[in-house]
C-alpha cells in the first residue's frame, strides 16, 4: 500500500512576521518544542517501522519547522528509509541548507514560500540556488496579493526556468483580481485558476481517507487538514480498517493541500506524483 501522509504538529513559532500570517513572530515555549521533538521522532519511528508501507510523507507546520534540527534530522532520517518514496515539507527556506547533505536528496522535496518584505529578493534566490547546486527539488511559491503581483513577475524572470513558481490567489474577496491582474498571474502559474476558487466538494470523490491523511503529534488521524472528524489513531489502530474511499462533506475546498486530492479535478496528472510539494515539470509551465 502507498499512503501520503501530511503531519502537523503542535510547533506554530516562526522566525518571520508577515503582516497576513497569525503565528508571525510567535515564539513556541520550550515545552511546546520539547513535545513536538518528541511527537516527530516518534512519528519517525512509526514510518520506520510500517515496512508493508510506502510513504509519502509531507510536514505541513504552522509555522517554520526547518529552523529546528529536530525536523531537519527527521527529514535526513526519513529520506533514507526504504520505505519512505518522498519526504516533503512546507519551509520560508530561512533555514541553513548545509543539514541536506546528509539526507538522500533525491527523496527530499521542498515546498518554499518566499514572503516579499521578510527576506531580500537576493537572500532567497541565493538559496534557491545552494538547492539547486545539490540537486535538490523544490517549487517557489508567493501569496498573490495585487500590489505583490510586480515581485511575483520579477521572481519568474530570475528564478530557473524549470523551477515552477506557484501563487496562492486571494479568494476571500469576490473578483478580487480584474481580468488584468488575472491574466498576468496566469502567464506567471498557468495553474492559479485552480486556486482562484473554492472547489465545490461536497459529496465528490476526494481521495483523502484513502490513500492520503493528516496526522497530528498525538497520531490522531484526519482525513484532511479542514475535517475534523477523527478516524483514528496511527499509534492504536491498524490503517487497514480505516483506509476507504469516501466523499468529501464539506461544501468547499480552496487550498492546494485539499483539492489537489480532489478526483474530479484530475491534478494528479499535472503533478505526475510531486501533488504534495506542488512541482510541476518544467513541459507543463
Ligand atoms: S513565514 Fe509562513 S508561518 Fe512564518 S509568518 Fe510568514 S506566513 Fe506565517
Ligand atoms: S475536498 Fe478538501 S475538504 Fe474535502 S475531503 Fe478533500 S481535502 Fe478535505
Amino acid at each position: 500500500m502507498t499512503l501520503s501522509i501530511l503531519y502537523r504538529g503542535v510547533l506554530s513559532g516562526c522566525n518571520y512576521d508577515c503582516p497576513y500570517c497569525p503565528f508571525a513572530k510567535r515564539k513556541d515555549t520550550r515545552a511546546t518544542l520539547a513535545t513536538d521533538a518528541q511527537q516527530v521522532a516518534r512519528f519517525v519511528q512509526f514510518v520506520k517501522q510500517q515496512t508493508n508501507i510506502e510513504f509519502k510523507l509531507f510536514f505541513t507546520p504552522w509555522g517554520e519547522a526547518l529552523i529546528r534540527r529536530y525536523y531537519q534530522q527527521a527529514l535526513v532520517e526519513l529520506s533514507h528509509c526504504s520505505n519512505v518514496q518522498k519526504i516533503a515539507i512546507q519551509t520560508n527556506l530561512s533555514c541553513a541548507t548545509g543539514w541536506l547533505q546528509k539526507a538522500l536528496k533525491e527523496k527530499i522535496a521542498l515546498w518554499c514560500t518566499y514572503h516579499p518584505g521578510q527576506v531580500s529578493r537576493e537572500a532567497f534566490l541565493n538559496k534557491c540556488s545552494e538547492l539547486d547546486a545539490m540537486g535538490v527539488t523544490y517549487s517557489v511559491g508567493i501569496v498573490g496579493f495585487k500590489e505583490t503581483i510586480p515581485e511575483i513577475e520579477t521572481m519568474r524572470t530570475l528564478l530557473p526556468k524549470e523551477r515552477y513558481l506557484w501563487v496562492n490567489a486571494l479568494k476571500k474577496q469576490a473578483d478580487y483580481y480584474d481580468n488584468n491582474e488575472r491574466e498576468r498571474l496566469i502567464a506567471v502559474d498557468p495553474y492559479v485558476p485552480y486556486n482562484m476558487v473554492h472547489h465545490e466538494s461536497e459529496g465528490k470523490a476526494c481521495r483523502t481517507g484513502h490513500t492520503v491523511i493528516s496526522v497530528d503529534g498525538e497520531g490522531n488521524i484526519y482525513r484532511c487538514h479542514f475535517i475534523k472528524e477523527k478516524l483514528g489513531n496511527i499509534y492504536q489502530h491498524d490503517l487497514n480498517t480505516i483506509l476507504k474511499p469516501r466523499a468529501c462533506t464539506n461544501a468547499t475546498c480552496g487550498c492546494h493541500i485539499g483539492y489537489v486530492h480532489m478526483d474530479h479535478l484530475n491534478l494528479y496528472e499535472v503533478y505526475n506524483g510531486r501533488e504534495l510539494e506542488r512541482v510541476v515539470a518544467a513541459t507543463r509551465h
